[in-house]
């Protein structure tokens, strides 16, 4: 520790020059020049005079002592430049401008990179301590006034989220298609170099929104199905001749007519809803309506819209995250939308539509449905009829659609999808029994022949069993239940028969009657159409009996079955 500073003595006659020489005599003129004197320190001066005087110079003590104060007074100066010099870097440091963050896109060998800053893009120098393969695509990096990058940052840590619209071949990502956003092209960030993306992921960007860093896990996405729909005429329906009429009235009439409707001021659908028992075809007369439609557009006036067939499950839309349900139907109107701005013609198809658009019953979704049922129809009112987008609501219980859906303007046309009957049991297995398939007899002889097993008034057939309010009971048989879906699924059963006997036997084989009936048999007993519980609520949704009508409906038991006989023959 330095000593105190003590105000300096002055000594009488000290400013005079010693031994009352001239001011002009320089002192130790006798050792040094007087240019060399200057460079010395106090102290050295301190020493040379030690060294002139004669060692037992009764003043040599003194100035020893002289020394001494110096050489602490020497250090305190020392000190005191040292805390200046560090105050005056500290200074310097808050006077300096801010750095400046941005975000490395790319780098430019062998010094530079691609840098944005604040939305601008720049080519930066890279400060020579920073491996330029150390910067990461995505990474925030800081920039100095000069621009130069001085230091990474990593990864940000927020940011915008978006929803991936499309991948381009590249590896490069399309966003934005959504109602509000502008589309942009993003880059990917070394994190998602080699990530399997897919469109419908949501990805977080960086602050410049120019890099997709992370896929962002949060909410179930819509798993939806973008379709071209394959090739499918309206024959290939089975049993469904009033609502494949419908459907034309509704939907083909206006568009092939556009004139006619315009003329007569004739509302014009902007949609329809598919009702009826699952397995029936809403889903194919959906997919059929927006086939026929493209192909008749096509003959009539030679102009080809490309169909897209959005095909959605209404749980699918439900989603725990708030708000992020309404924003799913807003990106299915605005993906049709968009397409139909392309020159596609759009079907939005909804299935299970009771599940989002129903009455705003109570229960677990009731909030989400209190705001999905405006939604969607502020976005029906939105769109204008004619258009080309469509949209197809399908369920089974109708009954439970809010009202609000299906009022004119909307959906105001709703189409019944019956079971089909006898005849049309039978036209539905012609469609599946193929002429190209060997078959042991002529289609419709094995179409007929099945057809009347299924429809055979017979204790084996009897199915379900109905217990009324008043009392009465009533048995359903097999034919009662038919769809097009168990046809289907007992014709591919009865191939699966004759294949395995052709394996079996090492012969060709042909499929016959006998596949058929026992394929119909064990369809109606595994087919996961039908509800696996003897619950009446499950089985009332495979009917059309009103449910205040009726105390009981389910399977007729196996026992019961057995003692009647079973099977079909
Ligand atoms: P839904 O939507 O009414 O539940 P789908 O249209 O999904 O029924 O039908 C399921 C499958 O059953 C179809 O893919 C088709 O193979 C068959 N199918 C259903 N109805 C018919 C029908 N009327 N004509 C021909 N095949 C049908």
């Amino acid at each position: 520790m330095a000593e105190p500073k003590k105000k300096p003595v002055p000594t009488p006659g000290a400013n005079r020059p010693p031994n009352g020489g001239t001011e002009s005599q320089s002192p130790f003129s006798d050792l040094l020049s007087r240019e060399q004197l200057d460079t010395l320190s106090t102290l050295q001066i301190v020493d040379l005079i030690v060294s002139k005087l004669p060692t037992r110079h009764p003043s040599i003590m003194d100035v020893f002592y002289l020394r001494e104060r110096i050489v602490a007074l020497e250090e305190t100066n020392f000190q005191a430049l040292e805390a200046l010099e560090k105050l005056d870097a500290i200074v310097e440091k808050l006077r300096s401008p801010a750095f400046r963050v941005g975000t490395f896109l790319m780098p430019i060998e062998p010094d530079k990179a691609h840098v944005c800053l604040g939305g601008t893009d720049y080519v930066s120098r890279v400060d020579p301590q920073i491996p330029l393969n150390s910067l990461q695509v995505g990474q925030r990096v800081l920039c100095n006034e000069a621009f130069v990058i001085v230091q990474s940052l990593g990864f940000d840590r927020n940011g915008p989220i978006v929803r991936v619209d499309e991948l381009l071949s590249d590896g490069r990502l399309r966003i934005g298609q959504e109602t509000g956003m502008m589309p942009l092209v993003l880059l990917r960030s070394s994190l998602l170099a080699k990530e399997k993306l897919k469109p419908g992921l949501e990805v977080r960007l960086d602050m410049n929104q120019r890099v997709a860093l992370e896929v962002v896990g949060m909410g179930k996405r819509i798993d939806r199905s973008l379709e071209t729909v394959t090739p499918l005429p309206w024959e290939a329906i089975g049993g469904q001749v009033e609502a494949v009429q419908a459907i034309r009235d509704t939907i083909e009439m206006p568009f092939l007519h556009r004139d006619l409707f315009k003329r007569f001021e004739h509302t014009v659908p902007k949609g329809f809803l598919l009702y009826g028992p699952p397995g029936c075809g809403k889903t194919l007369l959906g997919k059929a309506t927006a086939y026929n439609l493209r192909q008749q557009i096509k003959t009539q006036t030679g102009v080809d819209h490309p169909e897209f067939f959005l095909h959605v499950k209404g749980p699918e839309i439900l989603n725990m995250w708030v708000g992020e349900s309404e924003r799913q139907v807003r990106d299915l109107f605005a993906q049709c939308r968009e397409r139909a701005n392309d020159g596609a013609l759009a079907f939005l198809f909804i299935d299970e539509a009771e599940s989002v658009l129903g009455t705003r019953r109570a229960g677990r979704f009731q909030s989400i449905l209190s705001t999905l049922v405006p939604m969607f129809c502020t976005e029906m009112d939105g769109l204008e009829p004619l258009q080309n987008v469509v949209v197809i609501l399908a369920s089974n219980r109708a009954d439970l659609i809010d009202p609000a859906i299906l009022r004119p303007g909307r959906i105001d046309r709703k189409i019944k999808v019956h079971r089909p009957d006898q005849v049309g049991v039978q036209r539905i297995y012609e469609i599946y029994l193929r002429d190209t398939l060997p078959l042991a007899e002529p289609k419709l002889a094995l179409a007929t022949a099945v057809t009347q097993a299924h429809f055979a008034r017979i204790p084996g057939n009897q199915f379900l069993e109905v217990i009324y309010r008043s009392g009465k009971r009533d048995v359903l048989y097999r034919g009662d239940l038919a769809s097009g879906a168990i046809i289907a699924a007992i014709v591919e059963r009865a191939k699966s028969f004759a294949i395995k006997r052709s394996i079996e036997t090492k012969q060709e084989t042909v499929l016959t009657r006998e596949d058929l009936v026992d394929a119909l048999n064990m369809e109606y007993a595994e087919n996961d159409l039908f509800p696996t519980t003897d619950v009446t609520e499950d089985w009332m949704k495979l009917t059309d009996f009103d449910p205040d009508n009726v105390i009981r409906l389910g399977p007729v038991r196996p026992r019961k079955v057995e003692a009647l006989g079973g099977g079909i023959v």
